[in-house]
């Protein structure tokens, strides 16, 4: 289902004003985390006032040790929701597991499904089920073929609004968190119909680092962007080395706009 082959024309997700796979290239902005209602509601007024149209912040949290902070939860919707009201914005959050996927599908507008859960296949199942559009990361080291056939569980379940994100891959490089792998772009763009977006924040792990990335990203055709952004990211409780501070946002921003005009794209 989520084959070329299948199907010729590329997917448009469309997810409020935003169209993921058309000529827009959709830059979705906020925290790692929702920490508190000041933090999103800053982030958000923010990526409202750059013309941007989707908030991230993460209320659950699949933390790599168990006594890092674990997200807000359902508090943690309740306030993306707000700043969605507040701000007009559509707003991306993680689900962890099918309890939370059933939250997220109920308070948010896109249900994230992370890199480490890419091969939950009964998450997967359960995605396919919902009838909110799934942005699925690709998983820490799949392939490209598998990460395609984790988006066809969700396909093949019922559900044909998928976003594709490449985040970075694991290789042996340790300088970067993870190494980002731009050819996904058109590989990905050869092998399917669905719009793929570019993580530049996880897949370099370093703020002064996802500029360029992303820049580069929007010259190779990606469909989108998703950027980590934070009031004061040295107070982050998550992913603070990432995360750009929202002046840095806005300036990145204004550098990507003539990069997408040059190749006929809008931002
Ligand atoms: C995130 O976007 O907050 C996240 C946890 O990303 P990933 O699943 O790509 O690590
Ligand atoms: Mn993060």
């Amino acid at each position: 289902l989520v084959s070329r082959d299948f199907h010729p024309d590329d997917t448009v997700v469309q997810v409020g004003n935003a169209k993921f796979g058309s000529k827009q290239v959709v830059v979705i902005a906020g925290p790692c985390a929702v920490e508190g209602h000041e933090q999103v509601m800053q982030a958000a007024r923010v990526v409202h006032d750059l013309g941007l149209m989707v908030l991230r912040g993460g209320a659950y949290k699949p933390r790599t040790s168990p006594y890092s902070f674990q997200g807000m939860g359902v508090e943690g919707l309740k306030i993306l929701a707000e700043a969605r009201e507040r701000f007009g914005l559509m707003v991306v959050t993680e689900a962890v597991d099918r309890e939370s996927l059933n939250y997220v599908a109920e308070w948010a507008d896109i249900i994230q499904i992370g890199a480490r859960n890419m091969q939950n296949f009964e998450l997967l199942k359960a995605a396919g089920h919902s009838n909110k559009p799934v942005l699925l990361k690709r998983g820490l080291s799949a392939t490209i073929d598998e990460w395609l056939m984790a988006a066809e569980y969700i396909a093949a379940n019922g559900n044909p609004n998928i976003i594709l994100c490449e985040r970075g891959i694991r290789t042996y490089e340790t300088k970067t968190r993870n190494t980002l792998d731009l050819s996904a772009i058109p590989v990905v763009k050869q092998l399917s119909h669905l719009p793929i977006i570019i993580d530049p924040s996880h897949s370099t792990g370093q703020w002064s680092w996802v500029a360029p990335m992303a820049r580069a990203a929007v010259a190779a055709g990606a469909d989108g962007l998703i950027i980590e952004a934070h009031p004061n990211p040295t107070e982050a409780l998550s992913d603070g080395p990432q995360s750009l501070s929202l002046p840095h946002l806005s300036e990145l921003v204004e550098s990507l706009r003539p990069i997408a005009e040059a190749i006929g794209r809008t931002l």
